[in-house]
């Protein structure tokens, strides 16, 4: 299984992305993770991000594509699958991951969309602003991420979708539902990931499931 998410700020890329590296026993590659441990341990690189991720600034894409290569080579060696959380953020980046992909043999099968607005996503920063001490957290530098996000990041979804490859899931519901919500479309997608050609699948999109089934706060029409 090899996902990539696209997501804002705040949407659960981190909890998902661990859940679906956990589910399939594949590699969550991290980039503000990986950006943040070196910060924390003042390295070259760390030194060289800091002030990129304290105001919510994309950090240079030559630093995050080298470091993303250097994992998904590990990544190919453990199994061939993966979680990206991070990246791709720009279209430049989209194509680079995708460059990527192809060298190592290990294109993207899934391009996750976790969709929730902006009044939510800005609850839970803050929300979460109180328990962990991110630089990045504070009400000015969330709305600079947010926009960030809207102007830069969102528009490559339009290329997931014309590949194919996009599933998307409304993340305004709590994780538990999401997450069971995210495993039950990639597990039934995963017969088919083995077998179609990656030039013969369409785009999938969840968001409207809840609302057709009447569900409020439930999983979404997901009967156990
Ligand atoms: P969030 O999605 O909540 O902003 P992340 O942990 O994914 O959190 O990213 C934190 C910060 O790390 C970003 O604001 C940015 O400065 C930097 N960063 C992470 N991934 C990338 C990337 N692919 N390209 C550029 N900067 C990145």
């Amino acid at each position: 299984m090899r996902v990539l998410m696209v997501a804002p700020p705040g949407a659960g890329k981190g909890t998902q992305g661990a859940l679906i590296a956990a589910h399939f026993g594949i590699p969550h590659i991290a980039t503000g993770e990986l950006l943040r441990d070196h910060v924390a341990r003042q390295t070259a690189v760390g030194q060289a991000v800091q002030t990129y991720l304290d105001r919510g600034e994309l950090v240079p894409d030559r630093i995050v594509l080298d470091m993303v290569r250097e994992e998904m080579i590990a990544a190919k060696a453990a199994g061939g699958g993966y979680v990206l959380d991070g990246i791709p953020r720009n279209m430049e980046q989209a194509r680079a991951a995708y460059q990527i992909g192809r060298e190592l043999g290990m294109t993207a099968d899934v391009a996750l969309h976790l969709q929730a607005d902006d009044a939510e996503l800005t609850r839970r920063l803050l929300a979460r602003a109180a328990l962990e001490h991110r630089s990045d957290d504070t009400a000015q530098v969330i709305a600079q991420r947010l926009a960030l996000y809207r102007e830069v990041t969102s528009p490559i979804i339009a290329w997931y979708r014309d590949r194919g490859i996009l599933v998307s899931v409304d993340a305004m519901r709590s994780a538990q539902e999401v997450g069971r919500e995210i495993l039950v479309a990639l597990e039934a997608m995963r017969p088919f990931l083995e077998h179609a050609p990656a030039d013969e699948r369409v785009p999938l999109d969840l968001t409207g499931l809840g609302e057709a089934f009447g569900a409020t706060g439930s999983a979404a029409g997901i009967s156990e």
